[in-house]
């Protein structure tokens, strides 16, 4: 019987070692002048490539959906023609720098979910371009085979090295948008750690009264086939990663199937007298087996609780566990109703000096009563992160730029004007700064926060205790709006 097919990580990085040795190899075999006329045709075309390809993907109904957007264009372009130029321009020693490059851009076709059959179609597409105008230079037969050769090993490559990203980004985000809908469909993992153990018991005793009243042990269902073994195959990667006791799990499982209950099954058969037959020790092997799996799944379940609600401990803000998520869905929702949303990043000024003065107690208090100060704003459509130490992150829902920058300055100006108990009767006050970035439409979402974040160091590089939004140069004089 086989293992349990869990999904297996490590496979995937053996797997990005081999490309990186394919990538060394197909940089070494081409002769350097083959290279340097590539080159040459990649930096006089590729501007016009870009506009082809921009143009044929927009007759592409899946693709309009992301190229409609006027910063897609104008960055697409650009990037584009980057890529180009990596690909083949040259730095030919730097196998590692190009494997990484196209896994970056793998990763960023997941967040956009663009399709896999599109940059697919995307490749080909510049494949045969250049191949024309190779055919059109003045490389002899020979050498246009070689320079071919090249061109589509190295395009093979990039799109193997991206496609693998995308799906291992995927499926990353599929097990976390999973866990975030299991929790929010208020799923109480105390009691799936209660109904996991009471399957697992269950199996155990069938399998008990089975050997007891003599039946026939090969009726029984192996227990991979059973609520829990099915339990652990599909849910149980979900919830707990690649955590190794789910692996261990799996091998208990295995080696109880397809070992000891045969072995338990002949033992019955070779005894005719059940006084003789005691509790033989491939019996115990088996309890022993099934009581470590017990314990394996209470650890699982164990360490599940403290990421359970996705919270911050001291804050009870989101920690950044469901920050992705959140985020696919905003920019989801966005590019369905065409309505907007903002990232607001926030950051207390100069906290250092507050755990300097009062300790870091106290400075732990302040966290906790700006983060609530924060909450009391929030919408039902709001999310309040803790982003860092004493930063934090929101995403509102269904806001224009007014009102985005509304609710900024309104949290700004509460938290400034809050007195903090300190305890001993003393209080303190603090001020933050705050940078916005709307959604501009453009489909990846890591942009947004980039873009608050420099927001943000705007506003601290403008004097602290104020709103930036990010496209403008100037901080917003909001301040008695
Ligand atoms: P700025 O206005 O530029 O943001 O100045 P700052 O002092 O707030 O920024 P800086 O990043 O230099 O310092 C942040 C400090 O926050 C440093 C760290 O000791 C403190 N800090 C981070 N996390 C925690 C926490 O959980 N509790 C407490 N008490 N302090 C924290
Ligand atoms: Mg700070
Ligand atoms: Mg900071």
């Amino acid at each position: 019987m086989s293992a349990l097919p869990i999904i297996s990580p490590p496979l995937a990085r053996v797997r990005e070692k081999d490309r990186d040795a394919e990538w060394v190899t197909t940089l070494a075999a081409a002769p350097e002048e083959i290279k340097n006329t590539v080159g040459a045709i990649v930096a006089a075309h590729r501007a016009d490539m870009a506009d082809e390809f921009y143009a044929a993907m927009l007759g592409d109904p899946s693709a309009r959906r992301f190229l409609d957007n006027e910063t897609v264009h104008t960055r697409l372009h650009a990037s584009l023609q980057r890529w180009m130029d990596t690909l083949f321009g040259g730095t030919h020693d730097q196998a590692k720098v190009m494997a990484a490059l196209q896994r970056q851009v793998g990763e960023v076709h997941a967040r956009a979910e663009i399709p896999v059959q599109l940059v697919s179609r995307g490749m080909r597409l510049l494949k045969t371009r250049l191949f024309d105008h190779l055919v059109r230079s003045s490389l002899n037969r020979a050498d246009l085979v070689v320079a071919v050769e090249y061109i589509s090993s190295l395009m093979d490559l990039a799109f193997a090295e991206m496609s693998s990203a995308y799906v291992r980004s995927h499926e990353e985000g599929a097990r976390t948008d999973e866990m975030f809908r299991m929790i929010t469909a208020g799923q109480n993992m105390a009691l799936e750690r209660q109904r996991q153990l009471a399957a697992l018991t269950d199996w155990e005793n069938s399998v008990l009264r089975a050997f007891v009243t003599r039946a026939d042990m090969l009726n029984i269902l192996p227990l991979r086939a059973s609520a829990f073994g099915l339990w652990m195959q599909h849910k149980g990667p979900l919830l707990f990663e690649e955590a190794a006791e789910l692996a261990s799990i799996a091998e208990h499982i295995d080696r109880l199937d397809s070992t000891l209950l045969p072995l338990v099954a002949h033992e019955l058969e070779q005894k005719t007298d059940l006084t003789e037959l005691g509790l033989p020790a491939v019996v115990r092997e088996l309890l022993s087996t099934l009581e470590e799996s017990k314990y394996l799944v209470n650890v699982l379940f164990d360490r599940l609780t403290d990421l359970e609600a996705g919270r911050d401990v001291l804050t009870q803000l989101y920690n950044r566990r469901f920050l992705q998520t959140i985020m696919r869905r905003a920019m989801k929702l966005a590019l369905r109703h065409e309505n907007s949303y903002a990232v607001l990043m926030l950051d207390v000024d100069h906290f250092k000096r507050v755990n300097d003065l009062h300790g870091h107690d106290m400075g732990d208090r302040v966290l906790q009563h700006v983060a609530a100060l924060m909450l009391s704003h929030a919408r039902a459509s709001d999310f309040f992160f803790r982003y860092g130490g004493e930063e934090f992150l929101a995403v509102l829902n269904e806001v224009n730029q007014e009102q985005a920058l509304m609710v900024a300055e309104k949290i700004r100006r509460r938290i400034e004007a809050a007195d903090i108990g300190l305890g001993d009767g003393k209080t303190l006050r603090v001020t933050i700064s705050i940078g916005v970035a709307m959604h501009d439409g453009h489909p990846d979402f890591q942009r947004l926060i980039v873009r608050a974040d420099e927001a943000l160091y705007q506003a601290k590089q403008g004097g602290r205790n104020q709103v930036v939004l990010s496209g403008l140069s100037q901080p917003l004089a909001l301040a008695d709006a």
